[in-house]
């Protein structure tokens, strides 16, 4: 077994907005639910931005170390950790822990906890070599998947299936993905794809075409090019999508999709 450090190298930055500065930080203990894992890929979300900058509503911890989208190996667990063994490949997702008694954790909505504890955000998260996780939050990995790309997965990969999952699509049935040549949108059209529905991809641009035709969109509107991109949506789909998945990330797109999954008909939102 190798020896677990005492000291590692990390991202940390002590105030809002402040320098990030890449030095030797403390190794974590894992607390009796915990897991440590030995991080070998991390993920950059937008989220991180967020946490960095400190404008959104609820407060990051300081210092703050971010990152949560991290694929590595467990090295240590604490006493009451039965679910993972040393060895074991891991995930670090944006829901770290959470209180596991309230409603929201009982039905299954964990990341709507009251007492959620996020990675890289209230806990310190996957920018460092080694990280903690709560095991019954923390991603099961199999052994021969290959880490660096399972990394995004964890939050990008994560967010789009679930929604996905949730809009209870059926096979045959079409589904548009805006912002579909992005981070998010890529997988979004991926697994729509692997899940037998027909993939609308809406983004701007002949490069994000040709990508979002290559990974298996059927049709792929230019927001940029369309006059009427309602009407256009419509006729490719018989009369409108059965799912809108919507990823853009850019204020115009955002409110350009939502014009449009408004007039759509048959949609459903996710
Ligand atoms: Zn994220
Ligand atoms: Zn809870």
């Amino acid at each position: 077994m190798t020896e677990i450090p005492k000291i590692q190298k990390g991202c940390i930055f002590y105030e809002n907005g402040g320098e990030i500065i890449y030095k030797d930080i403390p190794v974590p203990k894992p607390k009796a639910n915990e897991i440590l894992i030995n991080v070998k890929y991390s993920g950059v979300c937008h989220t991180d931005l967020h946490a960095w900058h400190g404008d959104w509503p609820l407060d990051t911890k300081l210092p703050l170390v971010g990152g949560h989208e991290g694929a590595g190996v467990v090295v240590a667990k604490g006493e009451n950790v039965t679910n993972f063994e040393i060895g074991d490949y891991a995930g670090i997702k944006w829901l770290n822990g959470s209180c596991m008694g309230c409603e929201y954790c009982q039905q299954g909505a964990e990341p709507n906890c009251p007492d959620a504890d996020l990675s890289g955000y209230t806990h310190d998260g996957s920018f460092q070599q080694y990280a903690t996780a709560d095991a019954v939050q923390a991603a099961k990995i199999p052994k021969d998947a290959d880490l660096a790309a399972i990394a995004p997965i964890l939050c990008a990969g994560v967010t789009v299936y679930k929604a996905l999952k949730t809009a209870d699509l059926r096979p045959g049935q079409w589904v548009a993905v805006s912002g579909a040549g992005g981070g998010l949108g890529s997988l979004a059209i991926q697994y729509a794809t692997a899940m037998g529905l027909r993939v609308l991809a809406i983004d701007g641009g002949d490069e994000k075409g040709d990508l979002c035709k290559e990974l298996g969109a059927e049709v792929y509107v230019d927001f940029m090019k369309e006059k009427d991109i309602v009407k256009t949506i419509q006729d490719a789909t018989n009369g409108g999508p059965h799912g809108v998945i919507n990823v853009s990330v850019s204020e115009l797109a955002i409110s350009q999709s939502c014009d449009y999954v408004r007039a759509l008909g048959k949609t459903r939102y996710c």
